[in-house]
């Protein structure tokens, strides 16, 4: 059978080493023995493993502890007295977890998974050596108007982020004093079931103190609160419908001096039942008559700054389009506006009466050509 690993032996590194040494001394050795650097070569592979082993163990403080305490470290849990020091297939077993950003400086973050979450829940893992952190990015979704995504608009934004705490400044702990470590009720030691079998720990609250430095009433050590706050908002002139815009450093407040995240907002406009917006250009569609389209007229049609006057050529057709310039949206970016296009719609007059039914008539005879003949043509 397997026999009991030394982890610092197999790194070569003193039982006091510091994780700087050890993270040092993994990376020289995994970089050695690594396989793709040694094919073929059963004795390099096998030292290969067992440094992967190590570095897991001793590489996570919560880990090493027991190591440390124990002198075996296992993911099933703790193995009754005398049963081997790992269990097979256990970590840091294969390759196939090995990610060469351990041990080439600049590669990807170790992500070796695989661990039993037993000893991360039980060591109650990252609470109480916090690094700082960036407060989280918050997302909001703002539903404005027609007029108000033209014109731009100011909105107040009632968002909740968490903002460091008043009482610490954010540390989590309270000035002064101490108090009993709640997870151990002050003894130094907690219980861990495993199996049948009952094991007394460390406290790895309060490192077999008993007590701890006070928790800030607060925020109950979080260091943050969440905290409503009515931000102002001012949304450009021109913002389309989905844009995004960011408003730096209100998302929630970061950890330990660390900055906060930032605001995102993403701008829904409701249509307009006239103005249909496309790019910086308005479109729309206006009725005109047969008479204003076969003579030419000068039309009033709307904008968005209001009437405008549009020329229409003598044998303007069904559908065509004519561009008013500079009559579209003002882009708050480039400071230019886009054009307002016209799509006129001929409208046939209402014959109700006589005397148009036969000027109409009269029409027809004066032009007996057939409108459908290209249609034929291509068909
Ligand atoms: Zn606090
Ligand atoms: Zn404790």
């Amino acid at each position: 059978m397997a026999t009991k690993h030394d982890y610092y032996q197999t790194l070569g590194v003193p039982r006091g080493a510091s994780q700087d040494e050890i993270r040092k001394s993994y990376r020289r050795l995994a970089r050695k023995y690594h396989p793709d650097l040694n094919p073929g070569d059963k004795p390099a592979e096998e030292k290969f493993k067992n440094v992967q082993e190590a570095y897991d163990i001793l590489s996570d403080d919560k880990k090493r502890q027991m190591y440390d305490q124990f002198g075996f470290y296992s993911e099933q849990g703790f193995p009754p007295p005398g049963a081997g020091p790992r269990p097979e297939g256990g970590p840091g077993m294969g390759f196939g977890g090995f990610d060469f950003g351990d041990v080439f400086p600049g590669g990807a973050p170790q992500d070796r998974g695989g661990f039993s979450d037993l000893f991360s829940q039980f060591f109650n893992r990252g609470k109480g050596q916090q690094s700082p952190e960036r407060g989280a990015d918050l997302e909001y979704a703002l539903n404005i108007d027609f007029w108000q995504s033209i014109r731009g608009t100011q909105v107040r934004l009632n968002v909740t982020r968490h903002e460091v705490c008043v009482t610490c400044n954010g540390s989590g702990a309270s000035g002064g004093g101490a108090m009993q470590c709640p997870q151990c009720q002050g003894s130094g030691n907690v219980n861990q079931m495993a199996g049948a079998m009952k094991f007394s720990l460390t406290c790895p609250r309060c490192g077999g103190k008993g007590k701890i430095k006070n928790v800030c009433p607060t925020c109950q050590g979080e260091g943050r609160m969440p905290h409503p706050e009515a931000v102002d908002v001012r949304i450009p002139p021109g913002t389309r419908s989905g844009s995004r815009l960011r408003v730096g450093g209100k998302g929630s407040a970061g950890t330990m001096g660390a900055p906060a995240g930032d605001l995102y907002i993403t701008v829904r406009v409701d249509d307009h039942s006239f103005f249909k917006r496309e790019t910086d250009n308005i479109e729309i569609r206006v009725p005109v008559t047969v008479s204003e389209a076969a003579l030419g007229a000068k039309i009033e049609v709307p904008t968005i700054d209001g009437r405008a006057l549009l020329k229409i050529p003598q044998g303007t057709q069904n559908g065509q389009k004519f561009r008013l310039r500079d009559k579209g949206v003002l882009n708050a970016r480039t400071n230019t506006r886009g054009d307002q296009i016209v799509e006129v719609q001929i409208q046939a007059p209402k014959a109700n009466d006589e005397r148009t039914r036969e000027l109409l008539r009269e029409l027809a005879a004066l032009h007996p050509e057939d409108p459908r003949a290209e249609v034929w043509n291509q068909v």
